[in-house]
């Protein structure tokens, strides 16, 4: 039935937070340096995220919102070392079909300063582009009532909104420490909030500087970094043979992994650290790596009782060690030889930590 359809197209996006993520994550593909987000109502009412990216041209007008369009996969072998975020070509499709409506504004260096207005219908058509607006280079995506034709998940989303908008921001934060933490490309992002007849707030801002702790002091204050040193260790891990035959040839035996990012110094004062401050990433993609977060908590109380620290870590390793493309929501990132890896890391903190400590 139709409702089916919207369900398994809409995959890609099952909160808040993965709508906002595949927006911001477009906006880092089309290189954009400035990325502004803006939610009315928490996003209940519209979630925006404007950037000065390198904009839709109008031949992709038509196609750019349907299922599987995507303008970054090149061929299929690219699968194993793609570097855009995106390559399936299915968030704006899924926003189409689970919204009440995805509105795009898009200059690219040859249309700016005019800009056309681009009106996607629910199955991710081009409705209308006939209207044009004054426009610098960049895309503005507007995703109207997330979640409007699912009554039972948008009344989820109204009853959690608050809930539901912290983890978006909590990922945002992730975001702005991305770039910085990977590659020398400053991203000045922004997000904002107005509640319904409140007003405007801003969320975070970082000021577009490549060092990860300009960022850090952008979004938390030159205090965050007092009590901070940098992360910067690596370890060879024993890859065996994958299961994965595309991976087969290139994956068995050492592989180099490099962590770096910045975490808490050893005793200090109780209270001064935030397990809820742990990004992690790989390869600059922010992620939920469970057991890693578990180990580097497990080796950093062991040397500093109790606490848990505040952490950046960014896991470097060639792209065919890891799969970034099993979960739906790209957050769950797939390791091979996983135990390996986990081993190796506890015995490089061990090692970091006890030499920073004589
Ligand atoms: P994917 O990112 O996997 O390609 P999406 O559905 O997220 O798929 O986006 C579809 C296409 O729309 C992209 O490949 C890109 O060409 C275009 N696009 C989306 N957002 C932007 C943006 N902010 N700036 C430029 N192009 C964009
Ligand atoms: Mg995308």
């Amino acid at each position: 039935s139709h409702s089916v359809h919207r369900i398994t197209s809409g995959q890609v996006v099952i909160d808040l937070q993965t709508a906002v993520k595949e927006l911001v994550e477009n906006s880092l593909d089309a290189r954009a340096t400035n990325i502004d987000v803006r939610f009315l109502n928490y996003g209940l009412k519209t979630i925006e995220v404007v950037d000065n990216g390198c904009g839709i041209a109008p031949k992709d007008y038509d196609s750019v919102a349907l299922k599987h369009h995507t303008s970054k996969l090149a061929a299929f072998e690219d699968l194993a070392t793609v570097l855009t975020f995106g390559f399936r070509g299915e968030a704006l499709s899924s926003l189409c079909a689970l919204s009440d409506g995805v509105t795009l504004t898009t200059a690219t260096a040859n249309e700016a300063p005019m800009g056309t207005i681009l009106e996607m219908d629910r199955n991710g058509k081009l409705r209308n582009s006939n209207s044009k607006v004054a426009r610098q280079r960049g895309t503005t995506v507007t995703i109207s009532s997330l979640f409007k034709p699912l009554p039972v998940r948008r009344k989820e989303l109204e009853r959690n909104a608050k809930r539901e908008f912290g983890k978006a921001l909590n990922l945002l934060y992730a975001y702005a420490l991305v770039p910085c933490a990977t590659e020398n490309r400053g991203v000045r992002l922004s997000v904002s909030n107005q509640p319904e007849g409140g007003r405007k707030t801003i969320q975070l801002k970082t000021d577009g500087s490549p060092s990860i702790k300009a960022s850090v002091t952008a979004l938390w204050g030159s205090k965050a970094l007092d009590n901070i040193v940098d992360l910067d260790i690596s370890f060879d891990v024993q890859t065996e043979k994958t299961v994965l035959r595309r991976l087969d040839q290139e994956s068995a035996g050492v592989t180099t992994v490099k962590v770096r990012g910045l975490i808490s110094k050893f005793a200090v004062g109780a209270g001064r650290t935030g397990s809820d401050r742990q990004y992690f990433f790989v390869n600059g993609r922010p992620c939920n790596p469970g057991k890693i977060q578990k180990a580097f908590n497990e080796v950093y109380r062991s040397f500093n009782v109790g606490q848990s620290p505040f952490i950046i870590a960014d896991f470097i390793l060639p792209t065919h060690t890891c799969d970034v493309n099993v979960s739906p929501d790209k957050r769950t990132i797939f390791l091979h030889n996983e135990q390996n890896l986990i081993q190796a890391l506890k015995g490089a903190l061990e090692e970091a930590f006890a030499s920073s400590r004589s």
